[in-house]
């Protein structure tokens, strides 16, 4: 990495407010489990974050820290991550017993691809739990180890 792309990321990084404990923690237990977490706009227009199974590479959209969700999205992101692992790098659901809310059906039913929707049934069920911080952090551990 050249010294530019560190200042740049640093200056990226300055810009949170108020960096959460738990995300700076789940950015660093992704980075120790061999993902690049970068805070940058998502290739995809209009995502929130992003994860890029072939490098493992995950994208965190700067607004997320303006709209309070950083910690929400990494969760969210964690549970692909520790999908990923668990496929060995093809992306498969864990089969977690957990349901998310009714309210989180249509973010996941406007997936077209049925392989696609169970993926983020599972991360909406795990980031709409009360516990969805120390679940992500045990599925990484679990799934990535
Ligand atoms: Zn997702």
């Amino acid at each position: 990495m050249n010294k530019f792309l560190i200042l740049n990321s640093l200056f990226l990084f300055s810009q949170i407010p108020n960096p959460e404990p738990k995300f700076l923690n789940l950015k660093n237990q992704l980075e120790k489990f061999g993902f690049q977490v970068v805070i940058e706009l998502p290739p995809k227009r209009g995502a929130y974050a992003l994860l890029r199974e072939a490098d493992r590479k995950i994208w965190i959209n700067p607004v997320v820290f303006e709209l309070h969700i950083g910690t929400q999205t990494i969760i969210h992101e964690a549970v692909h991550a520790a999908q990923v692992c668990a496929g060995k790098g093809k992306i498969k659901p864990l089969g977690l017993d957990i349901q998310p809310s009714n309210y989180a059906r249509p973010f996941f039913l406007r997936y077209a691809d049925v392989h696609r929707q169970d993926l983020e049934k599972e991360a909406y069920a795990v980031q709409t739990q009360s516990n969805s911080f120390e679940l992500a952090v045990f599925l990484l551990q679990k799934y990535c180890k």
